[in-house]
């Protein structure tokens, strides 16, 4: 194998193997942009590593002639003490994990060659030793697993008050003796002063560093599987730390909060690699470069024109200028939130940068359902106490919490927490994904705050700087002298950058008022518009929902829903009916439970009808009763409490309990429910189907289809069939008959129940928990995390359908089904209807329809014109 390519060799489509990073540095390269020579070692180099625990064979004499070739372009010798070679080791992955993995700069750097840097920077001994500390500091905590504070502490205690652009050369080569007394008390060894064993090492760190908790912890929540292992960079160093002429940067091609096109980013004078992001010092808006340095901004505005036009998208980028030299470090596609991502595929449309087509694929159903998040109340009193940047949009209201243990702790006791810190770091995470919403103090849209909130699709407020935050005392004070402790309500709007003391109601999206029917009137909803039309048109997936009221199917069908594809019955026998079911199962002769029936018929009618008015012949799916019977009864321990202690037991309540010990189960998933209980208890569900038949024609233009849950063998289903098909006939209403397939023996047995169904839904939920044997109502909340953690998968199949199992029992079925039924109508009703990735596979596999709840009827919709480009 090939495991080292040099930055000409690659390009943007070899992700895999080169990672993001590699890719895009490679692509610059070769579109002649001024990119700093370098090399790229394979995300497969890193899997082997981390496999089998060492680097694969020739790899290092690979490197080694890549670093060759490198130093005869340079003309210098990584590390030469007269006149040094530098280069920077970074990580990146396939998908972009914003410093979760590690980076060293400087690599090189010895007591002999510090002074070869000075002479080659014109006898700038200060540059030299500074960029000599920060490689000791970096790699110390990086490579050689250092408590970074130590080197913190160390810093501040000679910076004092000052900036540390205040240190003189002096100061800086007494602090890198400092360094590396804490590097030998710390590891019991020297730094060391080998160049290419210093790149080695970095090298490996690199590739552990996968695999650091807070790697792990953020792949988690991304999804972004724990297999793909991380390439590495190796490029030669430029410098933003040469004095005021240099500095470094990072920026975007247009607003990634709101897609507008403009000047967006951060500058910082004579600085190197993270301090712009790490909030050492205050950056300066990008627009003012121009002021320092004209020839580099416009040459940088240049260039960014030049990035958006390949890429036809919005870029990010970092960028160093050395001595007036601007080189770019990297550029991506970049992350942006829900509303700019809408934003800006129509505006590249309107540019004639992409098709309509295109546009779709460039938005999610994720990012839809972000869209339909609700905002603060606009005409409720509120009280501003700060405003900060709107780094990512939504409204959250919590608990203010000041570290991420105390974010943790109560997220657990089921409380909304607002994470509130100076600034975050990457040991923030998991404090940020228990949050509702995270509020900074300090750093601007491009510091981690705010670029992850982005990511998770989590409302946040970055560089509220009126904000004094005390983490130490657990509380922050506003202008004004308003003290926040730690529990106090508040609430911060992602959208604009307020933050309000205290509770603010929140309302509707206005994406969801335009789904509701409102006209489209912002660019936003314009663009969501002009989107789901598209996507609309294209699908070849029809979109149902999972309703049972009339109110919800109203909506359902505001929604874009095609018709009910899943509605549940046994809500309607809730509330007051619970009398009449108690009697139906109480009922010792067929008469009383006649009677019981009888009761209910006209109340089921009466459901049905006016859930067909409500979907206006649209077709609607009814399933017959399926969960087992003692779920209508009182709790079996309740009653059995009543009636040992209670004075005033009534026979019934006797009776009830008797009946109720009766039909308690070990196992009640897999007991008395479905048709088995259709099949167990006469009449009930030939009432169901009278109800529905009647109801059919009393609303003239209903479009009902039966279905039967559970059913595993052809002869369950064809006896009750027959009794539908018998009363349907004695009615005069026309309704299809069809099952639900969600017992792997039903899947497997498919051509023989396509027999007597006309339709198959598939009912992914119980499917899921047949097919791995695992009970939907407990495992997720009990191991699954262990699961997640171990690989075995990637996302809970309850979420997401699992293609290997679950997937091909629904193949299977699909394809004998239709042998035996070349028109069978094929959906889909479980909870993963509305999952984006299974409405993919709902769509390749061949399904008609995809039915989902109805606020997931939209991201349906998306998704399925998606999957059809
Ligand atoms: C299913 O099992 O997927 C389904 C839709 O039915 P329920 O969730 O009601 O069991
Ligand atoms: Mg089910």
């Amino acid at each position: 194998a090939k495991y080292v390519y040099d930055f000409t060799e690659g390009n943007r489509n070899l992700k895999d193997l080169l990672g993001g990073k590699g890719a895009n540095l490679a692509e610059m390269t070769n579109l002649g942009l001024p990119v700093p020579p370098g090399f790229t070692i394979t995300s497969e180099a890193c899997r082997h590593y981390l496999a089998e625990g060492s680097t694969p064979g020739g790899l290092e004499q690979e490197v080694a002639e890549h670093l060759d070739a490198l130093e005869n372009r340079m003309g210098r010798k990584l590390g030469q003490a007269d006149d040094p070679l530098l280069v920077s080791v970074r990580s990146g992955a396939k998908f972009s994990m914003p410093g979760m993995m590690e980076t060293v700069l400087n690599i090189g750097l010895n007591d002999e060659s510090v002074h070869g840097l000075a002479k080659q920077a014109g006898g700038n001994e200060r540059f030299a030793w500074d960029s000599y500390r920060r490689l000791i500091q970096m790699f110390g905590k990086t490579v050689l697993g250092i408590d970074g504070e130590l080197f913190e502490r160390a810093l501040d205690a000679v910076k004092g008050r000052r900036h540390d652009t205040d240190l003189d050369a002096g100061e800086l080569q007494r602090l890198v003796e400092t360094y590396k007394g804490i590097v030998r008390e710390q590891t019991g060894g020297d730094f060391p002063a080998d160049p290419r064993e210093q790149m080695r090492l970095a090298v490996t760190a690199v590739f552990d560093s996968w695999n650091a908790p807070r790697a792990v912890l953020y792949r988690r929540q991304e999804r972004i599987p724990a297999d793909l292992g991380t390439a590495v960079n190796i490029m030669a160093m430029v410098f933003g730390n040469y004095g005021d002429d240099s500095g470094t940067g990072v920026a975007f091609t247009r607003d990634p909060g709101s897609g507008l096109q403009g000047i967006y980013g951060d500058y910082l004078q004579n600085a190197q690699g993270e301090d712009v992001v790490a909030g050492i010092r205050n950056t300066i808006p990008l627009q003012e470069l121009e002021r320092l340095d004209k020839h580099s901004y416009d040459e940088l505005l240049a260039i960014m024109e030049t990035l958006e036009n390949h890429y036809k998208d919005l870029c990010d980028i970092e960028f160093t200028i050395e001595r007036g030299k601007l080189w770019m470090l990297q550029t991506r596609v970049g992350k942006r939130t829900a509303a700019a991502a809408f934003c800006i595929a129509t505006q590249l449309v309107d540019q004639g940068l992409i098709t309509l087509d295109e546009a779709v694929t460039r938005v999610t159903g994720d990012q839809l359902a972000q869209l339909m998040f609700p905002r603060f109340d606009a005409d409720a009193d509120r009280k501003t106490i700060a405003k900060g940047m709107n780094a990512s949009p939504g409204a959250a209201v919590g608990r203010a919490v000041f570290c991420s243990e105390r974010a943790i702790e109560l997220s657990g006791q089921g409380e909304d927490v607002i994470l509130v810190r100076r600034e975050t770091n990457p040991d923030d995470l998991a404090g940020m994904i228990a949050a509702r919403g995270i509020l900074t103090s300090r750093g601007g849209k491009t510091s981690h705050a705010a670029v992850v909130a982005r990511g998770m699709g989590k409302t946040c407020v970055c560089g509220a700087e009126d904000l004094e935050v005390s983490t130490e005392e657990c509380r922050f004070t506003a202008p004004g002298g308003v003290v926040v402790s730690e529990g106090d309500l508040i609430s911060i709007d992602g959208t604009t950058g307020e933050v309000f003391l205290g509770e603010v109601p929140v309302v509707d999206s206005e994406v969801v008022e335009y789904f509701e029917g409102a006209e489209p009137g912002s660019e936003l909803v314009r663009a969501v518009d002009r989107i789901m039309r598209h996507a609309d048109a294209g699908r070849r997936l029809g979109v149902r929902a999972n309703v049972d009221t009339p109110q919800d199917a109203a909506r359902a069908r505001r929604f874009g829903a095609q018709g009910i594809g899943l509605c549940r019955t046994e809500h309607m026998f809730l509330g007051e009916r619970r009398r009449l079911v108690e009697d139906l199962v109480l009922a010792s002769t067929d008469d009383e439970r006649q009677a019981a029936l009888d009761a209910l018929e006209p109340l089921q009618k009466a459901d049905f009808a006016a859930i067909f008015q409500a979907m206006d012949g649209d077709p609607v799916t009814i399933r017959l009763i399926d969960p087992p019977l003692h779920e209508f009864l009182p709790d079996i321990v309740d009653l059995s409490v009543k009636v040992a202690t209670s004075p005033d037991v009534t026979d019934k309540d006797r009776e009830l309990l008797t009946a109720v010990k009766r039909l308690h189960e070990q196992n009640p998933m897999l007991g008395l429910r479905g048709v088995r209980l259709g099949l167990v208890i006469p009449g009930l569900f030939a009432m169901q189907v009278r109800a529905i038949a009647q109801a059919a024609k009393e609303v003239p233009g209903s479009r009902p289809e039966i279905m039967i849950p559970l059913v595993a063998a052809v002869q369950e289903l064809e006896s009750v069939r027959e009794e539908a098909v018998e009363i349907l006939a004695e009615t005069g209403v026309d309704a299809l008959i069809g099952t639900m397939i969600e017992v792997p023996r039903a899947a497997l047995s498919a051509g023989r129940i396509a027999e007597a169904a006309q339709f198959f839904s598939f009912g992914t939920n119980d499917l899921t928990q047949m097919c791995w044997g695992f009970s939907r109502d407990d495992v997720e909340a009990s191991f699954f995390s262990r699961y997640l953690d171990l690989g075995i998968f990637g996302t809970s199949p309850f979420e997401t359908i699992d293609r290997e199992g679950v997937g091909r029992l629904i193949e299977i079925a699909a394809k004998e089904g239709r042998a035996t039924r070349p028109d069978l109508h094929l959906g889909i009703c479980g909870e993963h209807g509305g999952d984006p990735g299974s409405v993919h596979f709902c769509h390749e596999v061949g399904l008609d329809y995809v039915s989902c709840s109805p606020f997931r009827i939209p991201v349906a919709r998306l998704e399925a014109g998606r999957a059809a480009l």
